[in-house]
């Protein structure tokens, strides 16, 4: 094991839309990024919501203030396990800083597309006049994986990729790292798909989470909100917990919080959920909130 762990932080946890206001204070109003760290590991960042900025000046700063001290300086290397293309999970990214050295390569894995390549989709919506810059002009090396089910290995990391359903194409993704793991599903909307019963957990979704440390899964909705948005493509507090059930995990954190829940909401759903998971002797909830840090050793 290596010391210190891989641990995970939460910097953007809402969903749909970035959100401001002292009703968010406590949870936070950034979209969705994640990142996992591990010493001697490049970093796995899952998603490029808006909380990726913030994350990426930290990295900055890291960065400027080891060449400062003159320490070596080697090529800044990320991994993106990007679910979607939904404007939540990508929009931070013109705003992570590491991403405009000329030093970076920046490896983001996301959904095989209908329309074309990735990188050209992605890119359809990353230049002018919708934004004054693409991926190419950002400084570093972006460079774009088309996946679908599929395991690959990422220094030293192995992951998992499998389809979720959800109103466009998306992914959820199950990294193992130095022995522990951890599986990310944001967005993932049982009623998408009418013919499925409520009930069901797709075979895809139960190899992601299969006895995994931690299952960070979409808990967009009371189940009041779900029946009335089903088609929205995400999934109801219950379901969260019944996958984490089903999966045998220890740990689920409600992730992708809707934009009209505040802090107080929050506390209520959490409590909510913890009680529905007691009830069959299911997993420890945790609500992800801006600076969440889990270190995957001590779950
Ligand atoms: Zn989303
Ligand atoms: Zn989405």
């Amino acid at each position: 094991m290596t010391a210190g762990g891989p641990v995970l932080t939460f910097h953007g946890v809402r969903g749909s839309t970035p959100c401001d206001g002292h009703q968010y204070s406590r949870y936070g109003g950034s979209t969705s990024a994640v990142a996992l760290e591990c010493p001697g590991h490049a970093p796995v960042i899952f998603d490029l919501g808006t909380g990726v900025r913030a994350y990426g000046d930290e990295v900055t700063a890291k960065l400027v203030a080891d060449m400062q001290a003159n320490r070596a300086a080697t090529p800044y290397t990320a991994n993106v396990l990007l679910t979607h293309l939904h404007w939540d999970h990508i929009i931070g990214m013109p705003f992570f800083t590491p991403a405009f050295r000329p030093d970076a390569n920046i490896n983001v894995y996301g959904p095989r597309q209908l329309e074309g390549p990735l990188g050209d989709v992605f890119a359809q919506v990353m230049r002018p006049p919708f934004f004054p810059i693409t991926p190419d002009q950002l400084g570093g090396d972006v460079r774009f994986q088309e996946v679908g089910d599929d395991a690959y290995a990422l220094n030293g990391a192995k992951v998992l990729s499998r389809w979720v359903r959800h109103t466009d194409p998306a992914l959820g993704f199950r990294v193992e790292l130095e022995g522990r793991s951890v599986t990310y599903i944001s967005d993932h909307g049982p009623g998408c798909i009418t013919d499925d019963p409520d009930d069901y957990v797709p075979p895809g979704v139960l190899e992601l989470c299969d006895g995994v440390d931690v299952l960070i899964h979409d808990a967009q909705h009371t189940l009041d909100e779900y029946e009335a948005k089903r088609h929205f493509g995400h999934s109801s507090i219950e379901y969260a917990v019944h996958v984490g059930k089903e999966s045998g995990i220890r740990n689920l954190v409600l992730f992708h919080h809707c934009p009209t829940h505040s802090d107080d909401d929050i506390d209520r759903i959490l409590q909510h959920a913890q009680d529905v998971s007691d009830k069959v002797n299911g997993p420890r909830i945790i609500a992800a909130h801006e600076g969440l840090r889990i270190n995957l050793d001590h779950v």
